[in-house]
């Protein structure tokens, strides 16, 4: 299998992660703690081993707001971008926003597990037209 690789990083450039495994999930996300936080009516996170994740720059300028005690949200202090989760009960994972990876990469996660989590807390006017499970919870 060829090395896997990725970057990515906030609005301004300000805080940059390199990524070297693929994510073990990908879903979009409709509950209505990152529709605040992210200002989005819906966002997308991958999921990543925390050992194959890494900041490269920014670590300093990342800003943390605890939506609860499981979740640990950072986001850059300049832009105001939200770039990853801490899942306090899960120190082996990090969740990153996905649209902060470079280029519109594929984060690597098994495609036929993308889905709709947290369906039943979207916003009342947003159709899902796609295919795709739609999950009452994650
Ligand atoms: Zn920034
Ligand atoms: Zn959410």
């Amino acid at each position: 299998m060829a090395e896997f690789k990725l970057s990515g990083g906030c609005f301004c450039g300000g805080v940059r992660y390199t990524v070297n495994a693929p994510a073990v999930d990908t879903h979009h996300c409709h509950c209505s703690i990152c529709r605040k936080f992210h200002g989005a009516i819906f966002v997308t996170l991958s999921i990543f081993p925390r050992d194959a994740f890494q900041y490269d720059t920014g670590t300093a300028n990342l800003g943390t707001y605890n939506s609860s005690e499981k979740v640990h949200r950072h986001f850059c202090k300049t832009c105001g971008c939200p770039v990853t989760l801490d899942l306090v009960e899960n120190p082996g994972l990090i969740a990153v926003a996905t649209g902060t990876i470079d280029n519109g990469q594929w984060p690597g996660s098994p495609k036929n597990e993308l889905r709709h989590a947290f369906a039943p807390s979207k916003v009342g006017w947003f159709e899902i037209a796609d295919k795709l499970p739609q999950h009452e919870g994650l």
